[in-house]
């Protein structure tokens, strides 16, 4: 490959990477992708939205069946857990999937390279790309580079990560045993759903969250009714703390953990999930010498058709900021590609759901309450709770309600927010909505099939009117 240059190198086989290495193939360019790991999919496939989903639902399984079998007239003895059991099941649905990635590269004859890839000089058409591999460093020279590496967990002053008591994400879907005592620090997504898992587990799992609300960004009136379930559900959830440390102490009962609080007692525990948010993976990829822009954050800067600065140099994914949602990343990789084939490139950011994958879920597309009241635009806003839906009677998931915002004079939908069980699936028929420019009116006149928890949504357009039938 050092002789002819591809069409395309891509640096990271991600959600972003591989889904615009599979457009390029699709469209006919020569291509190739490069990561470092041997699993194809990126932190999504390997450690985070797969595993974290498969450990979430075993966990969910775990309570039902402790808790909610009886109902149903199920009888069983005694439901143990086989925590290495349920860890062995999340991993092969991790390598099935990423070995899935792997096979529909190979079918569309994206070149697949394992290593480190870093920039190099543009030489004439095309520029080098500097690959560091288990065999030693190998050039390959590309007319186009998508920079694809995505992100890592961010940490706290005073903390100092140990992979291992004091860890992240990745630890935190391999814990060996549930911890007695977990603090969760950050409570946005990681830390609500990892937090649910390990407290589903039988951890006592302390979340601190810095803000007084949590979930920042999701509407606030469907985020505090989640936060009073959460604690329901044994969560024990402290607003307004700001973490100043966490370090690994040696006891009398061997190592445990101690977590500093600004103003408030410091909190012993046997493990930490530091769960503040993720930076940019920017370093280390020559990118300065390229020319290739970053801001103060260390994010990659782009315009709207995805090129940085530097002639060629294209980026996606959660290195450029925004939404840091796989996605979010395959849009930008899609419309990246088709720009660079001479396409038409737009995503409307406003369209990409949000979802937290609790039980019950947190589901948002569009504008929030708070958005457009402080936009000045004048709404409408119609909910209606699951309670009064016979789907969710007869499943018992009575949790939650569904709320939708619409244009006071135009009754366009512009936020649609749900707070309930497959409220990841439903919030499918909003995005619709929202990206053909629906009206409440369009949403409660389109046939909702019954007895469907969809119904919900067409009860909270009809809502938006003042005229629901079922309440
Ligand atoms: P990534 O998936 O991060 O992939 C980048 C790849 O590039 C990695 O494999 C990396 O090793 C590689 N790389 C980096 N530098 C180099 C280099 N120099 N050379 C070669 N390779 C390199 N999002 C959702 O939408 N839904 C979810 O349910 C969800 N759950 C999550 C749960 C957890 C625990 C975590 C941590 C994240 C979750 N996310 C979820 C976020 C999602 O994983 C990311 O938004 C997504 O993976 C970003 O895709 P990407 O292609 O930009 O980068
Ligand atoms: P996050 O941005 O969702 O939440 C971080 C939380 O930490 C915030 O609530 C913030 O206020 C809080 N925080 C920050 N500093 C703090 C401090 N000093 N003390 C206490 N709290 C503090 O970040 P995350 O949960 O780490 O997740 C990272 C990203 O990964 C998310 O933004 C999301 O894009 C992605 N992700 C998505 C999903 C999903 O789609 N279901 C799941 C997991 C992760």
């Amino acid at each position: 490959m050092t002789d002819s240059p591809c069409d395309l190198l891509v640096i990271g086989a991600g959600p972003g990477g591989y889904v615009a290495a599979i457009r390029a193939a699709q469209l006919g360019f020569s291509t190739a992708v490069v990561d470092e790991h041997a699993a194809a999919g990126g932190v999504c496939l390997r450690v985070g939205c797969i595993p974290s989903k498969a450990l979430l639902e075993s966990s969910q399984r775990l309570v039902a069946a402790r808790s909610e079998l009886a109902v149903h007239g199920g009888v069983a003895g005694e439901i143990g857990l086989d925590l290495a059991a349920m860890m062995k099941r999340k991993d092969r649905v991790v390598t099935t999937l990423t070995r899935g990635v792997s096979s529909l590269l190979r079918k569309n004859k994206v070149d697949h390279i394992q290593g480190r890839a870093k920039l190099g000089a543009q030489v004439g058409e095309s520029r080098s790309v500097l690959v560091a591999t288990a065999n030693g460093e190998r050039e390959i020279r590309a007319r186009n580079v998508i920079v694809a590496t995505g992100s890592r967990p961010a940490s706290l002053p005073g903390i100092e990560l140990d992979d291992d008591r004091i860890g992240a994400s990745t630890e935190a879907l391999a814990y060996s045993e549930a911890p007695e005592r977990l603090v969760v620090i950050g409570a946005g997504y990681i830390g609500l759903e990892l937090g649910a898992v390990w407290n589903r587990l039988g951890s006592k799992v302390t979340v601190l969250e810095y803000l007084d609300r949590i979930l920042p960004g999701a509407d606030a009136e469907i985020a505090a009714a989640a936060e009073k379930i959460f604690r329901r559900q044994g969560l024990d959830i402290r607003l307004g703390s700001r973490v100043r440390g966490a370090s690994v102490r040696n006891g009398k009962d061997g190592e445990h953990c101690v977590v500093e609080i600004e103003g408030a007692d410091p909190i012993e525990c046997d493990r930490v999930l530091v769960a503040v948010g993720r930076v940019p993976i920017s370093d280390g990829l020559g990118l300065k010498e390229t020319g290739v822009a970053t801001d103060e954050r260390g994010f990659i800067e782009v315009n709207e058709r995805f090129a940085t600065s530097a002639p060629g140099v294209y980026a996606i994914g959660d290195v450029i900021g925004g939404p840091q949602l796989a996605h979010k990343a395959e849009e930008e990789g899609m419309a990246c590609v088709e720009g660079i084939a001479g396409g038409y490139v737009h995503i409307d950011y406003d369209e990409i759901p949000g979802i937290v994958y609790t039980e019950p879920e947190v589901a948002s597309v569009g504008k929030t309450e708070e958005e457009l009241r402080e936009a000045g635009i004048a709404y409408r806003k119609g909910s209606f709770p699951f309670r009064a839906i016979g789907r969710a009677r007869a499943t018992g998931s009575l949790e939650g309600f569904v709320k939708i915002l619409a244009g006071a004079d135009t009754d366009e939908v512009l936020g649609v927010h749900i707070l309930g069980s497959h409220a990841g699936d439903l919030i499918a028929e909003a995005v619709a909505a929202i990206s053909f420019g629906a009206s409440a009116e369009d949403l409660f006149r389109t046939s909702h099939a019954h007895p469907t928890l969809a119904e919900a949504i067409k009860e909270a357009a009809l809502a938006v009117h003042g005229r629901p039938i079922h309440m």
